[in-house]
């Protein structure tokens, strides 16, 4: 607005020179070097007018040339980095679709175009990762730990790489570099606690499991458990190094953390019956058994309770069933021990009971067999119960839920993996046979007369 009133005041204050000009024409006489020129003001005006514009006309167009070569210089460097930009993306998006030729292909199209190497880094690494050039990647992700900015990427870059290769102690040696750089980032905190367990650092592995609980990134119970198996991991440490006060200690910390966990249980109520302290050795069971009932509890509550024939073994289990009624594993148990006391009544309800409750197993049709073979000597019954353990499902054991590995005895890492804490005590895959449970089939297989 402002400038249309200007301007209308320019045109107007012109319009008005101009007529007050052609109205008033003078004379204008210029004597120069000889030189006369005689003419009106007016054309003087207009040729100062028309100079001016000449010289403002000719310093644009210098201004102009001078310039040019610089505008050209950036709005093609501008050209350039925006194609960098567009072949990085499209880059990402190959390296996430999996493509690894157009992943290349994009990757030496940006790094040509952008001139800036930190930047493409990180699509090289990936790039070279799906091709299959590890050692490639590797080159890259080092490269990127020279730039403060780059420099955890490099480092996750290239702990992945060694857990990828096994290799732990590199892993761990970056990981903890990683963190250091940034704290608060879970999954770093998560795979570091997994690498100082994995190590066995159970100290380091505990400030780990604290540092997450700060951050959050597990809930607290499943913290609570993983403190108890590193606590376990302890006391198995003071163990070796001839600790047993603190190896006691670091077992009762386990129990107190997780009254669940099985395998702190049995070792705790191990360890005190060998101190002869039989009292807490049974509290500990009993209450380990109310959470989860567990067959190698049995053993050490007989121990705890100083029984020894199949009858007291038989009062001994009521009493520990009676923390958990109707538990498959307290069936299995007491059957057994009805069995030793020839209590063939107790030992059938019981079976059943196991039966009905969905355990199918070896053991429970090899102990049916048993029974038929000392209750009634009926050799039949005794055929078709062996002929179903020889096809039945195996008994539960410690089963890693990483790879499937069984193990009888539980373990910090799965020893085939090494994956932190996976074992459950569940029905292990396939029809895979204990030595122990072929031995038992064996002997009875032996007693039977052959159909043919
Ligand atoms: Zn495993």
């Amino acid at each position: 607005m402002l400038r249309l009133i200007l301007f209308l005041i320019a045109v107007g204050t012109l319009a008005w020179g101009v007529i007050w000009v052609g109205d008033n024409p003078g004379q204008v006489s210029l004597n120069w070097h000889g030189w006369q020129v005689e003419t009106s003001a007016g054309v003087l005006a207009g040729g100062v007018a028309l100079f001016t514009i000449t010289v403002a006309l000719t310093y644009r167009f210098w201004l102009f040339l001078t310039r040019a070569p610089g505008q050209i210089t950036a709005s093609y460097r501008e050209r350039r980095s925006r194609k960098g930009y567009k072949a990085l993306t499209k880059g990402m998006v190959a390296v996430a679709a999996g493509d690894a030729e157009e992943s290349r292909r994009q990757v030496q199209k940006a790094d040509g175009l952008l001139g800036e190497p930190p930047l493409t880094l990180l699509l090289k690494a990936q790039s070279a990762q799906l091709n299959g050039d590890e050692l490639a990647a590797e080159r890259f992700f080092t490269a990127m730990l020279d730039d403060p900015e780059m420099e955890f990427l490099g480092l996750r870059g290239l702990l992945n790489q060694a857990v990828k290769r096994g290799d732990d102690v590199t892993a761990l040696e970056l990981a903890r570099r990683a963190q250091a750089l940034k704290p608060k980032s879970e999954w770093l905190a998560e795979a570091l606690f997994d690498l100082e367990a994995r190590a066995g650092t159970w100290l380091a592995a505990s400030d780990a499991l604290n540092h997450m609980t700060k951050l959050a990134s597990a809930s607290k119970g499943e913290n609570r458990h993983r403190q108890a198996v590193v606590a376990f991991g302890e006391s198995l440490d003071a163990e070796k190094t001839g600790d047993p006060v603190k190896a006691l200690k670091y077992a009762e910390k386990a129990v107190s953390l997780d009254s669940a966990f099985t395998a702190a249980a049995v070792r705790l109520a191990d360890m005190y019956l060998s101190r002869g302290n039989t009292r807490k050795a049974q509290g500990v069971v009993e209450k380990a058994w109310g959470l989860t009932p567990h067959p190698d509890l049995v053993a050490l509550y007989f121990r705890a309770r100083k029984v020894a024939n199949g009858l007291s073994k038989v009062s001994a289990l009521e009493k520990l069933l009676s923390f958990k009624p109707g538990a498959v594993e307290g069936h299995i148990a007491i059957a057994e021990a009805a069995l030793e006391a020839k209590l063939w009544g107790q030992a059938r309800t019981h079976l059943g009971a196991a039966m009905e409750a969905g355990r199918l197993t070896r053991k429970v049709f090899t102990l049916m067999a048993e029974l038929e073979d000392q209750d009634r000597s009926d050799k039949d019954q005794v055929r078709h119960w062996l002929a179903r353990a020889a096809t039945a499902a195996a008994d539960p054991l410690w089963v890693c839920t990483n790879c499937g590995h069984v193990t009888q005895e539980w373990s910090t890492h799965c020893p085939k993996c090494r994956t932190f804490d996976p074992m459950v005590w569940d029905t292990p895959p396939g029809l895979a046979a204990l030595p122990a449970q072929q031995t038992h089939l064996a002997l009875l297989s032996a007693d039977t007369p052959s159909q043919d």
